[in-house]
């Protein structure tokens, strides 16, 4: 059995679940030269994107099928797949983007001697003034670099950020004190 695989979906099916080409040139009218490179679900469910993605206004209905589209695409672009449409067009440009902006970050970072991006942000938070989501910022950095145990710069940056909400958070807890002892 002939099979082929679809660009968008990624699976492995029979021929038959691809629409074929034909020739548009006379001689070998009708004749089929090959089949389409997404299989016949990926270009239905694309079409019906489509219509929803270019309606103005959007129903309720449309604007579900395009939100819950655009993670299926992004998945797709994401696994390497090569998904079609107008919607999935758009979101590949920012998919590119992103991809190249990444591409540049990992080279800076070689020529930085291989700094990894959460001592970039680690270094920043601690040149930063503290703010109400300091704290939360410091957490997701530290989940994400094990709490700076394998490195000490990152240990060290951990710390001063510490120091800094510490007297951040005493900063107002006198601040609302004194707003208490104000009001009564
Ligand atoms: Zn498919």
């Amino acid at each position: 059995m002939e099979t082929k695989k679809c660009k968008q979906c990624g699976e492995e099916k029979p021929i038959e679940a691809f629409r074929p080409y034909r020739s548009r040139s006379t001689g070998i009218r009708k004749t089929t030269t090959g089949h389409s490179t997404l299989c016949k679900q990926c270009e239905s469910f694309n079409a019906m994107v489509t219509v929803a993605y270019k309606a103005n206004p959007r129903s309720d209905a449309q604007q579900e099928l395009v939100d819950k589209a655009t993670l299926v695409y992004k998945h797709q672009l994401a696994s390497g797949l090569d998904p079609k449409g107008a919607l999935a067009n758009s979101l590949r440009v920012t998919h590119d983007k992103v991809s190249a902006a990444d591409k540049y970050i990992e080279r800076e970072q070689q020529k930085m001697g291989g700094v990894s991006i959460t001592t970039l942000e680690l270094r920043a938070l601690a040149e930063a003034p503290v703010d109400e989501d300091t704290e939360s910022k410091l957490w997701k950095l530290m989940d994400d670099c094990n709490d700076g145990k394998d490195d000490p710069e990152q240990q060290e940056l951990i710390n001063r950020v510490e120091d800094k909400i510490k007297a951040y958070d005493n900063e107002q807890s006198k601040i609302n004190n004194s707003k208490d002892t104000a009001s009564l």
